[in-house]
């Protein structure tokens, strides 16, 4: 069974994160608005309604912005630990709320999802890998460094979130004060292109076939900088920027190699959870044009 990933928006102005199968879905944070989390799901042709619970990597803003109102609309369960949930206390969440705790997966439906801590400036701040049978998907963002868990973690995965927040020499020529500079790049902030670059060389496993480099900073990144240090290391895997504008594409995922690189729209619209079929022919019909 192929798990379907995609990035509804990713970067300090809000993270959220689509991870599912055929069948049901979660959401790693909800930092986009109730609004626009509706109006990108439904240009992806993906269901609201498939999505059966809601991650919380960490309490920042840009990772909780939407939640209270998304939970509020669509009864959806809320994975938070103890620590973070004290942290976003006034959201009106408590009738929804479902703690995990590290390394205790959780199962919903076909998918099992692990969370384990990272180190990032937050109260009580987790990653999560998703696994659908023998496909496994990352979600590595807001991590200030790269520990042993997070490389044992990448090196199992078919796709994966992973942060490419600032490049080391922007982040430093830049307008940012000092203090802030080194919250940044100081080991409990976020992880630099070079970082990101160096896992990705040194740990990434034959059968990962997707890394969406995410939660770029919009003044100290650039994607044609960020692209082109990639461009050096030429993979098998396809390497995408996660937006901080838009959502990706619905990229399936499956622990087996497709026969093919390229599917067509037909064979894309027969797997994927789709609420209308019909309109996202019509869509993918009109996108084939332009
Ligand atoms: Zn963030
Ligand atoms: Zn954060």
């Amino acid at each position: 069974m192929s798990m379907f990933i995609a990035s509804l928006n990713s970067g300090s102005n809000g993270n959220c994160y689509y991870i599912g199968n055929s069948e049901e879905a979660i959401f790693v944070d909800a930092g986009l608005s109730c609004a626009e989390t509706e109006q990108r799901m439904a240009r992806l042709g993906l269901d609201m309604n498939a999505v059966k619970g809601i991650f919380i990597s960490h309490e920042h803003s840009d990772h909780i912005f939407g939640l209270s109102t998304l939970v509020q609309k669509y009864k959806m369960p809320v994975y938070v630990t103890a620590g973070t949930l004290r942290e976003i206390r006034g959201k009106r969440l408590r009738a929804f709320v479902r703690l995990f705790e590290s390394h205790q997966p959780v199962s919903i439906g076909g998918l099992t999802i692990t969370p384990f801590p990272k180190k990032h400036d937050a109260r009580d701040p987790h990653s999560f890998v998703v696994r659908c049978m023998q496909t496994t998907v990352g979600i590595f963002t807001d991590i200030g460094q790269i520990c042993e868990q997070v490389v044992c973690y990448f090196r199992q995965c078919h796709a994966a979130f992973l942060e490419a927040n600032y490049d080391e020499e922007m982040l430093q020529q830049g307008r940012y004060p000092h203090f802030l500079k080194n919250r940044i790049r100081g080991g409990q902030g976020h992880l630099s292109n070079h970082q990101a670059f160096e896992l990705f060389t040194s740990h990434r496993p034959d059968f990962m076939t997707h890394l969406l480099l995410s939660h770029l900073s919009k003044e100290n990144n650039s994607p044609e900088l960020l692209m082109a240090l990639f461009n050096h290391h030429k993979t098998d895997t396809e390497v995408i920027i996660a937006s901080r504008y838009q959502e990706s594409q619905v990229y399936p995922v499956s622990f087996q190699p497709p026969t093919k690189t390229f599917l067509s729209p037909g064979e894309i619209i027969n797997e994927m959870p789709l609420k209308k079929k019909a309109n996202v022919k019509s869509e993918l019909r009109q996108l084939s044009l332009f």
